[in-house]
């Protein structure tokens, strides 16, 4: 059976290697100049290695996608810690022990900050959105000092509106654990995402990858008897219920040299490091950016220089990435038009994070592809 795969992500270059593996060709097109779609990351012209698209923390509770990508990559472990920068200090997040001592500006135990808690906390026993979520949990300071500004930017909606899974996914802590993150397994691909995609391509037979070509050349060019779409869903079908709404982001580079850092040492307290984590979020209303990466932190990269790179929140258009789906109940009634187009459509397969329009990361479209590429070897066979 000849596949055509629309996306070179994750979804469709693992799709693309458990097809081909099973006898099948391929061929994968991408608009882009490059393959790991939002996961790319390349070295900069201060040789830095970074994340082009948002830094991308690679963590799962899966064992089964580690061990499959595990085939690919060996592992550079990382705790991912970062910090806020609110208020005119650095504090510890997501919220933890820590973060409650800087805010009462003295020591304190697990036990007084869990008697804060329950004297702070809303009584909501069912928190229907992102508002709802932080206050159940924390109370109104915490929730304005980390939580309302940055989601305002991020989004530009107010919590409320937001599903409560949006800030729900952060943790909140009462020990000293300052994890930004919850899943088992925490590293980064050693040698990069772009080069573990790269590996995945290598072992795919008759797969061949045609960059800079879009769909709507490729549908024609690339005969093929089943299509397997990992772009959006809405495009896909002429966006004939209205353009689905995404966030959109812009990102600011900028580099430093091993001089130039010199005199920034006392704000990171680490030589040739311009800040003092990998991430630093910016909550304020005032500051327009929500936060800085400094991905040497994580990638552990030897280099003298560095680069930082802040994210600005922007309005999508369709000259821009859709970075985020939108995650609003009216957005999810929209989407589910979509998908019933999808359903009907069986010589397409929709997967990945764009065509299903949900925020997944890269550990559930690795196993969305996997779980989908079985089936259509099933059908197939
Ligand atoms: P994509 O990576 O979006 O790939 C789809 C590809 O399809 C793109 O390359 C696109 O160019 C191509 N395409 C689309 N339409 C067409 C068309 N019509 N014709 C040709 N090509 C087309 N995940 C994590 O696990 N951890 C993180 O820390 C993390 N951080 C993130 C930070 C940001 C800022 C963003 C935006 C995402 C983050 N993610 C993170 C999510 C991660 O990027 C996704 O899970 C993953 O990239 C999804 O892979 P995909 O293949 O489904 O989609
Ligand atoms: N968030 C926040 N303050 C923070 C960090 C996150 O309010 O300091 C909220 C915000 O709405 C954000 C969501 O929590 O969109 C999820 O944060 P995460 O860091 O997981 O976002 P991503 O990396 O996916 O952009």
């Amino acid at each position: 059976m000849k596949f055509l795969i629309v996306g070179a992500g994750f979804s469709g270059l693992v799709a693309a290697h458990r097809l081909s593996n099973a006898g099948h060709t391929c061929t994968i097109v991408d608009r882009r100049p490059h393959l790991a779609g939002n996961a790319h990351d390349s070295h900069d012209k201060a040789g830095v290695l970074i994340h082009n698209y948002g830094p991308h923390y690679f963590r799962t509770n899966s064992q089964r996608i580690l061990d499959y990508l595990s085939a690919f990559t060996e592992w550079h472990p990382v705790d991912y810690t970062i910090k806020s920068h609110t208020e005119g200090k650095y504090w510890s997040f997501p919220i933890n022990l820590n973060t409650f001592e800087e805010l009462i500006g003295k020591p304190a135990t697990t036990a007084d900050f869990e008697a804060y808690i329950a004297k702070h906390r809303h009584n909501i026993p069912d928190p229907k959105n992102s508002e709802e979520v932080i206050l159940s949990q924390v109370g109104t300071r915490l929730y304005e000092l980390f939580f309302e500004g940055y989601t305002l930017k991020q989004w530009k909606l107010h919590p409320r509106e937001l599903d409560a899974s949006v800030c729900g996914r952060i943790p909140i802590r009462t020990n000293r654990d300052d994890r930004y993150l919850a899943e088992e397994f925490q590293a980064l691909p050693k040698h990069g995402y772009t080069a573990l995609l790269e590996n995945i391509l290598a072992d795919s037979p008759n797969t061949s990858l045609h960059l800079n070509t879009d769909f709507n050349e490729a549908r024609e060019k690339f005969p093929h008897d089943h299509l397997v779409f990992t772009g959006a869903i809405d495009e896909y079908f002429g966006r004939k219920y209205g353009a689905l709404p995404y966030r959109s982001l812009r990102f600011v580079h900028e580099s430093f040299t091993a001089e130039q850092l010199i005199p920034r040492e006392p704000i990171s307290g680490k030589s040739g490091f311009w800040q003092p984590a990998m991430q630093v979020n910016y909550p304020g209303k005032k500051v327009p950016y929500t936060r800085i990466v400094e991905i040497k932190h994580a990638t552990g990269q030897q280099i003298d220089a560095s680069t930082i790179v802040r994210e600005f929140p922007d309005d999508w258009d369709t000259s821009k990435e859709p970075y985020y789906p939108i995650p609003t109940p009216d957005a999810a009634a929209a989407y589910k038009k979509y998908a019933a187009l999808a359903e009907a459509e069986t010589n397409t397969t929709f997967i990945g994070r764009l065509a299903t329009y949900r925020y997944y990361n890269m550990d559930q479209v690795t196993g969305m592809a996997l779980a989908a590429s079985e089936k259509l070897i099933k059908r197939f066979a």
